[in-house]
């Protein structure tokens, strides 16, 4: 049996509408013994509620299986003063963070979304505020560095193109706590007590799922590459394994 690391935005869902016959995945992989854990670069929601859009969609977890960036940058950044350019509702999930629009030891950016609340976020003002910490010494750290993502309109721009935009200003490397660094990748092999050439990862994402596993010694599988969608994955693991 597997361990399996599933993708949760354009694998189970598009824009909040469940993919058909994702819920009847999970539950045959986990009848099939494959252990799992969902691993997502969602930067905008907390874990309680990412879960419980999850369950709304039949998919069956406990939000413990669920792993996101924000636990990720609370761990990371634990302590310290940090302007973070963040979605209002993850702030919950950076505990042990000691926010601050000022005189921070690291700057934090998040993902965006497609809510109007991204034009805030990422303002001019606040972008030149970052760029300001960071030329004063802050550390620059990014939830994720994706370029875009899928929505039900079709690709939209993500927060990956303020972080290089930083980077280029400020003449710096942001960490990027999510997938695909090596850190995420880490904590999900510990949690499932998993071997990386034992185990899977399935995404719709060519850098942070594929690239990140394939430099991590995963195997993977594209989704609307390897597979059209999730709904194949049980009978795809069943024939290669
Ligand atoms: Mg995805």
């Amino acid at each position: 049996m597997a361990a399996i690391l599933l993708d949760a935005d354009g694998v189970f869902h598009v824009s909040g509408e469940p993919v058909a016959g994702g819920a009847d995945a999970v539950r045959r992989l986990r009848a099939d013994g494959h252990r799992i854990r969902f691993v997502t670069n969602n930067t905008t929601r907390a874990r309680a509620t990412l879960a419980e859009e999850l369950r709304a969609m039949g998919i069956e977890l406990d939000d413990e299986e669920l792993q996101t960036t924000p636990r990720a940058a609370a761990q990371t950044l634990a302590g310290r003063r940090v302007l973070a350019l963040t979605m209002h509702a993850i702030v919950g999930e950076l505990e042990g963070i000691e926010l601050v629009g000022e005189d921070a030891e690291a700057v934090l950016i998040g993902g965006a979304d497609e809510t109007p609340e991204t034009n805030l976020v990422f303002s001019y003002m606040n972008l030149a505020r970052a760029f300001h910490e960071l030329e004063a010494g802050a550390q620059l750290y990014s939830l994720h560095k994706n370029r875009w993502w899928q929505t039900k309109n079709g690709p939209l721009l993500d927060a990956g193109v303020f972080v290089a935009g930083l980077e280029y200003a400020a003449e710096t490397d942001a960490i990027v706590l999510g997938k695909p660094s090596t850190p995420y990748f880490e904590a999900a092999l510990k949690a499932l007590d998993a071997e990386p050439s034992l185990t899977w990862m399935v995404g719709d994402d060519i850098e942070a799922d594929i690239g990140g596993a394939v430099a991590h010694g995963m195997k993977s599988i594209l989704v609307r590459g390897i597979i059209s969608s999730i709904a194949q994955l049980p009978d795809w693991l069943e024939e290669h394994l």
